[in-house]
């Protein structure tokens, strides 16, 4: 019989109405006593409370660094993780936990809802129910993935698109690693190995790094303001279809000054479909020619936590960091 481990971290999942009728979370407890069809699963289930239970719009680098230590010490006693967790910050953790755990072997999986698990009509019971059931299947899946509304999605693919709709995520430039309808299809082409090495467990995050969005009318003042903030190692943009940007005096030398200073800056779409391809328009040969990185792929929530993971690893090397953001680690790139 497999054994899962459920850790709860907050978000809607667990949320009740307070006194003012705002969503907060409460004590979860023992979820398989709210969710009795959890014991007809045929696995072991453990519980995890976080000591704090969190909207996950509070979530840092140190809850990433909480969660992949709370796996690292479990990691031989269990056979899969289920991560119970707000869906507004989920991409997020889920990319970052793909570059913690390295050399993963055994499953991670994220879900959550988008009406807590008391609602009537709520999506947690089958969102929970799915995730355990493939956490603890025949198929291992030994990747950090999130389950949503019928969909596995790699963790580091994926993205928040609704906040409304039960679909509530999306993996435009990777297809679902599984599919549940009355069965459960896996893509087993796409589904990474289990990995023979030994866990290894980044805890090591660094935080003075950034991320914006180009728009139409960005001054000079602006992005002067963002680009030189002191402590400043690596910033994500955010450019336009497929990689593009002003191509204006001023916003190449703001750029290039910034870059030539030692900044890391990691082109990503702000599509979230297709890729960035430098030098394809005119208008984005010059960051090729100033030494941005062609993120490719990465989406933004992908690119921010690599790029945290990279250089806690590697402070003093931005020329392996650069080299490392367009290799594909754990699937995070095509
Ligand atoms: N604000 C909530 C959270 O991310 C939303 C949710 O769980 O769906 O924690």
């Amino acid at each position: 019989m497999k054994k899962i481990l459920i850790i709860y971290t907050g978000g809607t999942i667990g949320m009740q109405h307070d006194k003012k009728g705002s969503l907060v979370p409460f004590d979860f407890g023992k979820v398989n006593e709210q969710v009795p069809e959890l014991n007809h699963l045929g696995c072991k289930l453990t519980h995890h409370a976080f000591s704090k239970l969190i909207d996950s719009s509070n979530v840092t680098p140190a809850f990433w660094v909480e969660l992949a230590q709370t796996i690292e010490k479990n990691y031989s006693k269990f056979d899969g993780f289920v991560i119970l967790h707000g869906t507004d910050t989920m991409s997020y953790s889920a990319s970052a936990l793909s570059f913690m755990l390295e050399n993963l072997a055994k499953p991670v999986i994220f879900t959550g809802s988008q009406l807590p698990l008391g609602a009537i009509r709520t999506d947690a019971k089958r969102n929970l129910i799915s995730a355990v059931e493939i956490a603890a299947g025949k198929v291992l899946v030994p990747e950090v993935c999130i389950y949503f509304s019928h969909r596995l999605f790699r963790g580091n693919r994926s993205e928040k698109f609704n906040s409304a709709m039960f679909e509530a995520f999306q993996s435009p430039n990777c297809p679902p690693l599984a599919n549940v309808g009355v069965n459960v299809d896996y893509n087993h082409d796409i589904i990474a190995k289990p990995s023979k090495k030994k866990l290894i467990v980044h805890t090591k995050l660094e935080t003075s790094i950034g991320l914006f969005r180009l728009f139409p009318g960005i001054s000079d003042v602006w992005l002067k303001n963002i680009l030189n903030m002191p402590s400043l190692k690596a910033i994500v943009m955010a450019t336009y279809g497929s990689g593009n940007a002003p191509n204006d005096a001023a916003f190449i030398k703001t750029l290039s000054g910034a870059i030539k200073k030692g900044l890391i800056v990691i082109n990503v779409s702000q599509c979230s479909g297709g890729s960035v391809t430098q030098g394809k328009y005119a208008t984005s040969k010059h960051l090729e020619e100033m030494g941005v990185v062609d993120g490719a792929d990465l989406n933004a929530e992908a690119a921010l936590t690599k790029l945290m993971v990279l250089l806690g690893q590697y402070p003093n090397d931005a020329k392996k960091v650069k080299k490392l953001m367009t290799t594909s680690l754990c699937g995070e790139m095509s």
